[in-house]
């Protein structure tokens, strides 16, 4: 059985304190929710230590939304995977679109940020996706298999094992466009096939989310979809009742 996650991404978004009460929020309602649903909050890291005291008792899992490709040193500005890890963060949201758009991330500094993530013992969100001109050209399968290529197929095994992978098409993110629950099981499967060419079975274990506008109302058509194992929420996320219900879609 795949797990079934909704991991919130909440960007930068909210002030410290504003982000302990989205949190307090969340571990208020989670009982609503079936505990076969795992639930992740992905804060902006000035908030992470804050929060995980928030979460403390219950079992809301929490992670990073980036870190640095380097272990430790001259990097000004940068945060460690080991950082991030000492403060109990289980996760690493790698390769957003919007880090790949603004900051230029390259499968390069993906590979290196994926090797700092698993020497520390966490797991990553690695997010794949085309944006819109790439599938209006229906070149979306050639977009994800190369940054799947690029990046997964250099994991061990064991690694693989512990790899969480989003699917997020960049015409869908925060514009209020929603892949239709076909468009997103017919990438899912394509995903997990690619995955499979390399990992064989394993790849059956592989939990893959969707993400971009998922929101309570269409988040049950999505989930029911055979290939789908979660979503990894945005806009969302900043609400509790709204995070909550997405995990009641399953
Ligand atoms: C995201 O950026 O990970 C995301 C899915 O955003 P939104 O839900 O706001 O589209």
């Amino acid at each position: 059985m795949r797990k079934k996650i909704v991991a919130g991404n909440w960007k930068m978004n909210t002030l410290p304190q504003e982000g302990v009460e989205l949190a307090k929020g969340v571990v208020a309602g989670r009982g609503e929710v079936s505990n076969e649903v795992s639930f992740i909050v992905c804060p902006p890291f000035t908030h992470i230590a804050m929060v995980a005291e928030a979460l403390k008792g219950s079992d809301i899992e929490f992670g990073a939304q980036n870190c640095a490709a380097e272990a430790k040193g001259a990097y000004t500005g940068e945060v460690a995977a080991s950082m991030i890890a000492a403060l109990g963060c289980k996760y690493v949201i790698l390769g957003h679109s919007e880090r790949r758009q603004y900051y230029g991330e390259t499968s390069e500094t993906l590979n290196k940020k994926m090797e700092q993530v698993y020497a520390n013992g966490l797991t990553p969100i690695y997010c794949v996706g085309e944006n819109l001109e790439e599938r209006e050209a229906e070149k979306h399968f050639d977009v994800v298999k190369a940054q799947i290529e690029e990046v997964v197929y250099n994991l061990t095994e064991e690694q693989f094992k512990n790899l969480v992978i989003a699917y997020e098409p960049v015409w869908a993110i925060g514009t209020g466009k929603t892949a239709t629950a076909e468009q997103a099981q017919e990438i899912h499967a394509y995903i997990r096939k690619v995955l499979a060419e390399k990992f064989g079975a394993l790849a059956e274990e592989t939990a893959i989310l969707y993400g971009g506008s998922c929101k309570p109302a269409n988040a049950a058509e999505i989930f029911a979809k055979e290939d789908v194992d979660g979503g990894l929420i945005g806009g969302a996320a900043l609400k509790a009742a709204d995070f909550l219900a997405i995990g009641k879609g399953f």
